[in-house]
Formats: structure tokens, sequence, C-alpha cells
């Protein structure tokens, strides 16, 4: 399968409804596609008075298209919403449309333009990676999962309230109906879940009362006589999972830690309406790694493994909400490949579009829409919706009612929370909870000063980037006992003028290597190189429950998986705390409040804090 995703072939023979020509039907009928919207699959899930009284809800679609009948849901929910009400709509599309292609299909209802303009500005990306949009004015986050509908349910976890089955019709289209896709739907239902169709097939409606669902025709919009209801009468139970991701609704978080990733859960939380306060140990921002100047963000491109798309996923949110903040230097990235092949494998095959991704030579692929972020510029802004209280170092958590006190060194009582987020770096190992977790220390140190800049970022192991009208370039990489390694050094700085020569000698001559400043600061590190995001498992209580995995038996438990309620981690983000922490920020605000997922399971997993015990267990 190619890394990109293919593009539909459209026919505009009829300018009010495209037609898909690999299945010879069109996104939606030709007698009006926003009536048909609000007919079938508004209508058919009973909305909007079904989520006319509800805090949170969650809708799903299958076949995103053009986005009208997001933008039919996101009209109707603006308009009957209670004041702090959250939507969250996922929708899957195999075969994503250009953004040129949706607007020209959506200039034909100029009575949502404003919602498709804004939906447009936000388009998702052609990559095999899920994108959340956010639309904070409204209360509504929008997931688009690319890819082929069976697949992606196959790998989601949570629970939908609605759903609107919108493929193409299932004689021409089986794949987007089949057993094992409906199947996916039941057990990702809320129980009394709505579904809505404009096909009544009878292979759909078997398959649905299979799956559990009560299914009835109603009469069908324009040409369609009939079009199809269904409602979740026996939900499939979920078997639960051995890692903990139980929400705890907090309505006030404390947030520990005001680098990068504290920042980004705090801009979520925001985001969300929800109280977050940020406690910083030092007297002001900047103290770690995020204290930097400045520091690349490019994403990391694998060809395999279960956190391929996450990474993909992790670049493209940060591009988007450092953009979107106004705080990026897309100065571009020129990766050069390294002796293996994977580079010039990966410009053979892209996994991105070629205005994010394509070759300068056969072993150097230029990354025209990554940048520079100033890191002091990013949490300032981050944190515009959150209180910051500095000089506020937390050692303790007590536990306090449904909460948490959090203790200074002295003993003093600094805040009470309903949760909490530790994204401390290093700082992580002095809560006794957090100490299982196998995190080391790396010193990196970086340069800046005057030089020739290059009109890209250059990268191979280390890099250069432009910079103030200068250079900044770097990194060492050197294992550290302490934090209090984090000091420049001159040794350091021959080894990065060292590398300079390596990459880029032209640059390296134009360096007055006496006027350049440097910057040391420690980054934390897992031994997978994966960072950490989520709940806090309780590692004693965790062990003692899995113990039998460790005989490799298999868990017959029901039991919740044990974890420090409401205590969240987010760290080991290595060096690329600026591209990883808007997404693991977003992820972690989202599973306190059992939104619907954003990466697969398998992925989750695979960035969870409970994967460390896991693994010691199967060890033993
Ligand atoms: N809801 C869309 C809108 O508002 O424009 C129209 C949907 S159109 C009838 C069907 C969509 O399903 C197309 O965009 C098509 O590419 C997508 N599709 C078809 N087969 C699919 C599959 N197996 N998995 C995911 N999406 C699929």
């Amino acid at each position: 399968m190619p890394r990109l995703p293919p593009m539909p072939r459209l026919d505009w023979s009829d300018p009010k409804a495209p037609r898909a020509e690999a299945f010879d039907d069109v996104y939606y009928s030709r007698r009006g596609g926003l009536d048909e919207a609000e007919a079938v699959f508004l209508a058919g899930c009973g909305l909007p008075e079904v989520w006319k009284n509800r805090d949170h809800f969650a809708l799903c679609e299958l076949g995103f298209g053009t986005g009208l009948n997001i933008l039919a849901a996101w009209r109707a929910w603006k308009s009957s919403k209670r004041p702090h009400a959250q939507l969250h709509i996922s929708t899957i599309e195999a075969f994503p449309l250009a953004r040129a292609d949706a607007a020209r299909a959506l200039a034909a209802f100029p009575e949502i333009s404003e919602l498709s303009q804004r939906l447009l500005g936000q388009w998702p990306v052609r990559a095999y990676a899920p994108q959340r949009l956010w639309f904070p004015e409204d209360g509504l986050s929008l997931t688009v999962f690319i890819g082929e509908a069976e697949t992606i349910l196959a790998g989601l976890t949570g629970q939908f309230d609605a759903w609107f089955l919108d493929g193409f019709a299932p004689a021409r289209n089986p794949g987007m109906w089949s057993l094992a896709s409906l199947a996916h739907i039941a057990r990702l239902s809320a129980p009394g879940a709505r579904v809505a169709s404009f096909t009544v097939a009878g292979e759909v409606r078997r398959s649905l009362r299979a799956a559990g669902f009560v299914v009835e025709k109603k009469p069908g919009f324009g040409a369609k006589r009939e079009r199809l209801e269904a409602i979740l009468e026996t939900p499939t139970p979920e078997a639960p999972s051995i890692y903990p991701y139980a929400p705890s609704h907090p309505k006030r978080v404390a947030v520990l830690g005001a680098g990068i990733a504290g920042a980004a859960c705090a801009q979520a939380l925001a985001r969300r309406g929800v109280e977050a306060i940020v406690l910083e140990a030092a007297s002001a921002l900047g103290a770690g790694a995020s204290g930097n100047p400045a520091a690349l963000v490019m994403p990391r491109l694998d060809r395999g493994g279960v956190l391929k798309d996450f990474y993909l996923a992790a670049y493209l949110h940060a591009v988007a909400t450092y953009e979107a903040l106004g705080v990026f230097e897309r100065c571009g990235v020129a990766e050069i490949g390294e002796d293996d092949a994977a580079l010039t494998d990966l410009l053979a095959d892209p996994p991105l579009p070629e205005a994010w991704f394509s070759a300068l030579s056969e072993n150097t692929a230029l990354h025209a829409r990554a940048g520079l972020v100033r890191p002091g510029a990013a949490i300032e802004k981050m944190l515009s919706g959150a209180t910051l209280m500095c000089e506020a170092p937390v050692t303790a958590l007590e536990r306090a009612g449904e909460g948490w006190v959090l203790r200074a060194p002295d003993g003093r009582a600094l805040l009470k929370a309903d949760a909490v987020v530790l994204a401390c770096g290093s700082a992580l190992s002095q809560f006794a909870a957090a100490q299982f977790l196998p995190i080391a220390l790396s010193r990196g140190q970086i340069e800046w000063g005057a030089g020739a800049a290059p009109a890209h970022a250059l990268v191979r192991g280390s890099y250069v980037a432009p910079f103030d009208g200068g250079v900044l370039f770097g990194a060492t990489f050197d294992k550290s006992a302490s934090d209090s390694a984090a000091v420049a050094d001159g040794a350091s700085r021959t080894r990065n003028l060292a590398a300079l020569v390596g990459l880029a000698p032209d640059i390296a001559a134009s360096v007055n290597a006496d006027a350049l400043q440097s910057r040391a600061a420690i980054r934390v590190t897992t031994p997978d190189f994966a960072p950490i995001a989520g709940l806090l498992p309780d590692a004693h209580a965790w062990l003692a429950q899995y113990a039998d995995l460790a005989h490799g038996r298999k868990i017959e438990t029901d039991a919740m998986s044990p974890a420090h309620a409401g205590v969240y981690v987010i760290g080991g983000l290595g060096a690329r705390g600026l591209t990883l922490a808007p997404l693991l920020g977003e992820i972690i605000a989202s599973e306190m409040y059992a939104e619907p997922p954003l990466l697969p399971q398998i992925a989750r997993d695979a960035i969870h804090p409970a994967r460390f015990l896991h693994r010691a267990l199967k060890r033993r």
C-alpha cells in the first residue's frame, strides 16, 4: 500500500453534486446536499433534540467527503447547544478530497459559508495521520481519521453516541458496509446510541441487527424512497484495558511545570473551558530545555512500527498549533539521509504530500513546512488561558477527598486541585508514585550567533538553522547523571563546531566561534525513545493485579486497572519536546473527559506510562 492516501477522481458534470468516478456515485443528493444532511443524518439520529441536554456528545461519521454533513451538524449544534457543552465529531475518510475540491463543492451552500470557510481554513493534510481540529468558540472538536473505515474502526476504543453512515451505496462500495465494520460500530457505541443512513439495503439492516441494533425504515429524502434509523439495544461489553484510562472529569487541574509539555496541557484544558493552574518551581518561565532560544519542529518519519502515524500526527498538530499562535518561523528543513537507505525509501514513496515533503536530491528531503519555534514565545501564548504560579515547587501530592493537595518542600499546601499533571521533566522522579518510570537524563548544548544563515535548516544528526539573521546549531547528546550538568561548557562547543564543519563547512567558516552564545539543558529520555503520556498507574497494585502476565497466563479479572486517580504524566519527550508536546497535551486533556479517541489503541498503549510495568512483568 502506498504511504500516501489515494485522492478521489471527481466528475463535476453536475456542479451541484460531485461524483466519485471510482464508485460512480455522488457525494450527496443533487436535490440538496444540506437538506439531505438534515433530513437523513441529523433527523435520523434524533438531532438536535438528543444532544440538547448533554454536556458532552460524541458523533462519528463514516465518509467525510466534502465535510457537508459535519457542517450541517455544526450549524445545528451552534443553535441548540448548552453554553459550555462540547461536541466531539470523528470522521473517517479513505479518499481525502483536496481542499480546493471541497471548497468548490461547498461553494454551492452559501447559507453555511462562514462555517465552510472555518473548516477549509483547517482542512486536513492528506496523510495517514489522525488530525484533530478545534473550533473552541463553538465547543466543537473534529477528529479526521484518514484510512479505510474497517481498519480505522478496528483500531479504536471508546464510545460514540451517534453515527452517520455515509459511504457510497453498499452495492458499489461493499467494503464500507462490511459486517465487521458494523460490529465495530456496535462495540464503539454508548448504550442507546443512534445510527442514521441514506440506505436501507437488506445486508446493512441485517448486519446492524446482528450487531445489536434495532433497525427501522423511515421515509427517504429526494429520490430515495426510504432511509434508515437504528438504535443500540444490546451493547457489546468491551474487555477492560490493563492500562489505566479512567476519566477524572476535573473542574480544576494543577499542571506541574511550565515547560512546553505543561503549557501544551494547559492550552488543551483551556480550550475545553477548564481551569488550569500551572505551577513552576523556577522564578520565571524558561528554566529547562524549553528555555532554549529556539528549536526545530520537524517530523520523525518512520517506515513502520506502531507509532509511525502518531509521530506524523504529532508533527502536523505541532505545525498547526504554532501557526495558529503566530509563533512559527517556517524556514523549511533539509534532512540529509544517514548511511542507511531509509530516507531514499521514504522519498520514493512519501508519507506526506509534496508541499510538505519532497526530494532535494536522492538522499536529501525538504520538509518545506517545518521550521523554528522560540519556546518562550510559544509557552507564553499557550498559557494565556491558564493561571501561572512561579516559585511554586511541588514535591509531594496528598490525596484529599476526590482531589489532591499539592505541597511545597516545607510542607506548605500550595493548592488543591481535582487532577494533577506531572509535566516537570526530570523532577518527575521526586514523586514516589512516578519512580517506577525508567527515565534517563541527557544533556544537550546548542550554540547561536552571527554566521551565514542557510536558506533552510540543515539536519543530519546535528543541525544548523537560520536564527535572528545568523545561525543556531547543535546539539550535543550526552548521558547525564543529574540536572546540575545543565551548564554550557567549552568542550561541548568544540564538538558542536566540529559537527557543523561536517554538516555545512561554508557555514562553519562564516561563524566566529568566540562570539557565540551557548546554552545547555537537560532532556528526559526513555529506554524505548517514545514519550510518556497518560494516567499514572499505581505501580505496586498494578504489578500485583496483573502478576499472571509474568507466567504467560491470560488476565481474567474485570477489575479496573489500578491508578493514582486523576494524576497524569507527560514526559520523556527527549529532543522532540516542541514537536510532540501539543498532541500529547491534547491526548491527556481528552482522556480526562473520556472524549473519543485520537489514536489507535495500540499506539495509545505504546506511549502509556503503564507500558514499563507491563514489560517488566513479561521479562520476569
Ligand atoms: N459525508 C460526505 C459529505 O458530507 O460530503 C459524503 C460522503 S460520500 C457519499 C462517501 C464517502 O465515503 C466518500 O468521501 C468516500 O471517499 C468515502 N469512502 C468510501 N469507501 C470508504 C472506505 N472503505 N473507508 C472510508 N471511507 C470511504
